[in-house]
């Protein structure tokens, strides 16, 4: 549980929470995937087809 909304991140490893700066978990030395990058992407690619499926049914 993280008082501080996403700052931490809990490792799927060990399932121990730590700074969402590290590339790779302070605990057990597992390398967290680079997904801050691709799941904004995918977000914005998401909020692109949503809008565009908004706009073929209004039209
Ligand atoms: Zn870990």
């Amino acid at each position: 549980m993280s008082l501080f909304g996403n700052k931490n991140r809990e490792c799927p490893s060990c399932a121990l929470e730590s700074d969402s700066g590290h590339e790779e978990c302070p605990y057990c030395g597992y390398e967290f995937p680079e997904s801050s990058k691709g799941q904004t992407v995918m977000a914005l690619l998401f909020l692109l087809l949503m809008l565009l499926w908004l706009l073929t049914a209004i039209f």
